[in-house]
């Protein structure tokens, strides 16, 4: 019976990315796991899909295929990163979970998806619109956490799950991904949806924010605030000993307390060779981080430099950012003061044209940080490997 539920569970997936041909990249990078204690389906963090065979059993592969495209959606949407960014007490992520299921499904509503029954729809939110966000449905909701036992798991609420494993003892097959391939996944995913032809409203709207700006800030900036996490997680992040944990059916959930907000700091080349537009490039990324950086608080520290670094400013809006500079350019001295500077850079992005001699390690005053260079309209696209490269 074992395999006849995982070839019903394989068909369902193949079912669904024929279905909607632009999500398969993300139905495929997703892990199956069998598990009698998920009640009926889940997702976590790595992208692995947790299904109860007993559920799955009782429904037909059409809305078993239905529900891989609703978990998926989860994952794409970053629901579990947005909660968490919006500081809301962790006892009301179930609600939070509600609204993305319902603002998930309106969209496969929409795309003629049948779903297994007893999901959330638009209609069952008073208020409700079509085109509404996770986070407008939310607001509409009681705040009551005891109102609903819906649970997608840990890729659409943050904490881990009773029936999520713990990742020491997880085997290679079973690993799933890690966050910086389920942002490509996303990337490749929102770069298929634009190129589609009839794609539901929200899922287009998706894409679109996660592809407009030149470089996608919120993305970098959760990459390096989900790395954070997941270093202290299980120390500070996640505890189950805190008054704050409540029962659910057969669910556990721990209490979430924030990670402090990322350390930012942007180095901007002001080179002669950084002509007026390739300046003007650079203040709109920066805006970007600022408006990013933002919605988790904290101003982002500029620094600009040609040869001589110059002061660094900590900036809460593109306006405050002051450039001075316009010789030869050498921006390794910028960087290694960057990474002496307190408190100490969990992101460094550098924007430059590419003209300048680099290091070929990290400085070592720092070597935790993610380092980004935005490569702004030059040829010299060699970047050393320590850092993630960006062409804009
Ligand atoms: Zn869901």
């Amino acid at each position: 019976m074992t395999h006849d539920d995982a070839l019903r569970m394989a068909a369902a997936r193949a079912r669904a990315a024929e279905m909607l041909p632009y999500l398969a990249t993300a139905l495929f990078a997703c892990t199956p796991v069998r598990s009698d204690d998920v009640p009926t389906m889940a997702v976590d963090d790595r992208w692995r899909v947790y299904w109860n065979p007993a559920w799955c059993a009782g429904l037909p592969v059409r809305e078993l295929a239905g529900a891989w495209l609703h978990e998926v959606g989860h994952l794409l949407r970053e629901h579990a990163t947005r909660f968490a960014e919006l500081g809301e007490p962790p006892e009301l992520a179930i609600m939070f979970n509600v609204a993305g299921d319902a603002a998930i499904n309106a969209d496969l509503d929409d795309a003629g998806v049948t779903l297994p029954p007893g999901g959330v729809h638009l209609g069952h939110i008073r208020g409700a619109a079509r085109g509404m966000t996770a986070e407008q449905l939310y607001r509409l909701l009681p705040r009551r956490p005891d109102v609903s036992t819906v649970d997608c798991g840990s890729g659409a609420t943050p904490g881990r799950r009773p029936w999520e494993p713990d990742p020491s003892t997880v085997d290679e097959a079973h690993r799933g991904i890690d966050a910086d391939r389920a942002d490509q996944v996303r990337r490749q995913v929102a770069a298929e949806i634009r190129s589609a032809g009839q794609v539901p409203a929200g899922l287009a709207r998706w894409a679109d924010d996660l592809l407009d700006p030149h470089v996608d800030w919120r993305t970098e900036l959760n990459s390096v605030v989900r790395r954070k996490a997941a270093e202290v997680a299980g120390t500070r992040d996640y505890t189950y000993a805190r008054p704050a944990r409540r029962t659910v059916p057969g669910v556990i959930l721990p209490a979430m307390r924030q990670p402090r907000p990322p350390v930012v700091y942007a180095v901007v080349d002001t080179s002669g060779s950084m002509d007026r537009d390739r300046l003007t490039r650079c203040l709109s990324e920066i805006d970007g981080i600022v408006q990013r950086s933002g919605r988790i608080r904290g101003p982002v520290r500029v620094v600009s430099c040609d040869t001589v670094t110059g002061e660094l400013r900590p900036v809460r809006s593109v306006a405050e950012v002051v450039l001075t500079g316009g010789g030869g350019t050498d921006l390794r001295p910028a960087i290694s003061a960057v990474a002496r500077s307190r408190p100490p850079a969990d992101l460094v992005v550098v924007l430059t044209d590419g003209d300048t001699p680099w290091d070929p390690a990290p400085p070592r005053e720092n070597r935790t940080a993610r380092y980004v260079a935005v490569l702004v309209a030059g040829d010299r696209h060699d970047v050393p490997r320590w850092f993630r490269k960006i062409v804009v």
